[in-house]
């Protein structure tokens, strides 16, 4: 009989699918790495586990342990699918800007989450950092993952992402185009693929975050950019960098869904947003890996919504209707 002893271990293994329609008047090929088949919907079930692993390893989870994680959803159900197989209790803490869909999977998977002000800095004791670190404290047996600190997280890109890509390139690959929010995405995959070979790493960034500069302000795409510079991101893995505003990034999700079928976040349309930047000024034997974070689903409400869309000053005028 062939199947999985548990979800946790469906992760990773996601598809590479050629991006056709997007990619108008573009000679390079451009494959998109669909993280949304990982079991938890996202590229964040990766860090999961190899967190988990390694606290356990670590003896920093116990049987019995509680985790506390500020999260904005998808590494919340990715730590919650590892959790749930091994008996920890769950505890989120989610700034209230982000989609009320995703607080309610949390509360599918059985965790508890409290909601935080989205509007106070990152040491304010109101923030959602300050108020993760507190429960952390305050409950025995807690462990705080960290994502935005822990090793463990770029580790878990470095040794399945990175080969991953390799492999199903058969080492063909010339550029890797991702999104940076922890930056563990582009740390563990773009040092794998830069040590495997000759390969171009690009960061895409949205327009008010601090990594690709500028001005820092807010901005609607959401698990991407941030307002500090995270110890999970090694900006010596990038060679250069995209910026690209929401409105690009929310036209972009909306195409993949309607022309190529792949109903995604807007991070992913954020990072197609770079890839493509990038892909039109490359020759026919270039090929373009971009990485689309997670699901659409999520987002329903938000960017698939044309009445949100519209009051919050995007333009679906011009969207076209294909047949
Ligand atoms: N997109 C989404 C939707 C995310 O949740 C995340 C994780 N914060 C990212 C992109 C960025 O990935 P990373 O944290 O590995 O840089």
């Amino acid at each position: 009989m062939r199947y999985a002893r548990s979800v946790a271990d469906l992760v990773g293994n996601t598809p590479l699918v050629q991006l056709t329609r997007v990619t108008d008047g573009i000679a390079a090929t451009v494959l998109a790495k669909v993280e949304y088949f990982n079991p938890g919907s996202s590229s964040k079930d990766r860090i999961a586990r190899n967190i988990i692993d390694a606290a356990e390893r670590d003896g920093l989870l116990k049987p019995g342990g509680t985790i506390v994680e500020p999260t904005s959803g998808n590494t919340g159900v990715g730590l919650a699918l590892v959790a749930l197989e091994r008996g920890y209790r769950m505890i989120f803490v989610v700034p209230d800007k982000f989609a009320g869909e995703k607080v309610a999977v949390l509360k599918a998977y059985g965790a508890e989450v409290v909601v935080t002000d989205t509007n106070v800095p990152p040491e304010d004791p109101r923030s959602y950092y300050s108020v993760s670190d507190r429960l952390a404290l305050e409950i025995p047996g807690a462990f705080k993952p960290n994502q935005f600190a822990n090793q463990n997280g770029p580790r878990g890109h470095y040794e399945s992402t990175g080969p991953e890509i390799w492999r199903d390139t058969e080492g063909r690959v010339t550029h890797f185009v991702a999104g940076v929010g922890t930056g563990g995405t582009i740390t563990g995959t773009g040092r794998y693929l830069r040590e495997a070979g000759d390969v171009t790493i690009v960061g895409v960034d949205p327009v008010g975050s601090i990594y690709s500069g500028g001005d820092i302000h807010g901005y609607k795409i959401e698990g991407v950019g941030e307002d500090f510079w995270p110890e999970t991101f090694d900006p010596a893995v990038v060679h250069a960098w995209e910026r690209v505003d929401d409105a690009e990034a929310f036209a972009m999700t909306r195409r993949l869904a309607r022309e190529e079928g792949l109903l995604v976040g807007g991070s992913s349309g954020m990072a197609v947003v770079g890839a493509l930047r990038v892909a039109r000024e490359l020759p026919a034997d270039a090929v373009v890996v971009v990485l689309l974070p997670d699901h659409g689903r999520g987002y329903l409400s938000k960017i698939y919504d044309d009445d949100w869309m519209q009051a919050n000053g995007f333009d679906i005028s011009t969207e076209g209707h294909s047949a």
